[in-house]
């Protein structure tokens, strides 16, 4: 998962350079745990009662004095979130300071507090993209998965807003089992809309800093997963696109059997890319609680280095590097960690995914290709 989308050869070659070299080059500055919806699959959220108990939210102050920090050790790209960030008291101070600096900022928010006010403030301070997550078809959906009825109106409005001033928009969202029936009217929205998006429906079995363990209800099962997965790579594909996408997926999906060893982490997590989360933790990736340091009290050069030296002793699961299905895998450090409690094993649910997307992926493609031949 790469949080963060860039633009041009320019940029990706920047990154893949800060990779090798270890530079900071792409930060996730989690601003407040707090959130006005409830969403059954999240990872982060708490209430005010639960965050007070764990610790408190870092000043603007901390903030900015720590972006400065960043920006000299080489962080180009952040990505401002949450909980909701738009609830962060100094959000729009921090943004901004942090926009002077330089940074390119990206923000994920639910769009329900966007009103006009915001959006104002958007189109003068430009971001890269505000990344709004659509949870559903109705607010009966955002009832039933987010707890907060008026969502989706809200959030459709502040889409508009945005688009109206030229802001940058892409709509993510997360199919679970609460909103895989609204599937095909999601896909009428963003298309009458016009925007970029993306859909997810692997989950990971993430629960950070809450209580609460994850609750396997909240996700799709494997196998619908993966067929909600080809339903949608069916549909960005089009009917123009799809058998080719598919042929090239099917030969990526039975490559050769690889080296039977463990490797080391292949994304950027921990290489140039970090999270800090509201308490200040600084950690590898948004869905792991460790490795991680206090980048407050030890500054932030001397936690990265920390980081990487860590998460550089970890090695992934042989059987992951041998399988002849790894091209297509999503799997990655913090799958194998949250699937199975090790980063050396081979995480069950997403070999199922995976191995059923392959399948249903050949199936499409015949059925594309019978109609075809009768037309
Ligand atoms: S470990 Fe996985 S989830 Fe974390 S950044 Fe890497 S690919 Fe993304
Ligand atoms: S909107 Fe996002 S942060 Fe808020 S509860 Fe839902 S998933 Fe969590
Ligand atoms: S998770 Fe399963 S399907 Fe994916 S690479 Fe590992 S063994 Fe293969």
């Amino acid at each position: 998962m790469d949080p963060i989308e860039y633009q041009g050869n320019i940029e990706r070659f920047l990154c893949e350079k800060a990779t090798i070299n270890h530079t900071p080059i792409n930060a996730i500055l989690e601003l407040t745990p707090l959130c006005n919806m409830n969403c059954d699959m999240c990872f982060v959220r708490l209430g005010p009662e639960e965050m007070r108990q764990k610790g408190r939210l870092r000043t603007t102050e901390e903030w900015i004095s720590l972006g400065k920090e960043m920006c000299d050790a080489g962080t180009l790209f952040v990505l401002l979130t949450g909980g909701e960030p738009l609830l962060y008291p100094g959000f729009r101070e921090t943004y901004t300071a942090l926009k002077k600096m330089g940074m390119i900022l990206t923000v994920n928010t639910n769009g329900t507090l966007i009103n006009e006010e915001w959006a104002d403030f958007f189109a003068k301070h430009t971001p890269r993209r505000i990344n709004i997550t659509l949870y559903g078809k109705d607010n009966r959906t955002y009832q039933k998965l987010c707890h907060y009825p008026e969502g989706f109106q809200k959030t459709i409005k502040a889409i508009r807003l945005l688009r109206e001033r030229d802001v940058d928009v892409k709509i993510n969202g997360s199919i679970t089992p609460e909103n895989i029936e609204d599937l095909d009217d999601l896909f009428s929205i963003v298309e009458r809309m016009g925007v970029v998006w993306k859909f997810d429906t692997y989950m990971y079995p993430a629960s950070r800093e809450r209580e609460a363990k994850f609750d396997d209800r909240s996700r799709l099962t494997a196998d619908d997963a993966a067929a909600a997965r080809v339903k949608l790579i069916e549909k960005r594909e089009g009917n123009e696109n799809f058998s080719s996408f598919a042929r090239n997926f099917i030969k990526q999906g039975e490559a050769a059997p690889g080296d039977y060893i463990a490797p080391t982490v292949k994304c950027r997590a921990g290489r140039s890319s970090f999270v800090i989360n509201w308490q200040g933790m600084m950690r590898p990736c948004v869905m792991l609680s460790s490795p991680e340091e206090a980048v407050f009290n030890i500054g932030f050069i001397a936690a990265w280095k920390r980081i990487v030296e860590k998460f550089g002793t970890i090695r992934l699961s042989p059987k992951c590097n041998a399988c002849t299905m790894r091209e297509v895998c999503q799997t990655c450090a913090a799958c194998a960690k949250l699937e199975t409690g090790s980063y050396g094993d081979m995480p069950g649910y997403m070999c199922q995914y995976t191995e059923q997307t392959l399948k249903l992926m050949k199936e499409a493609l015949a059925g594309k290709q019978t109609i075809e031949n009768n037309e």
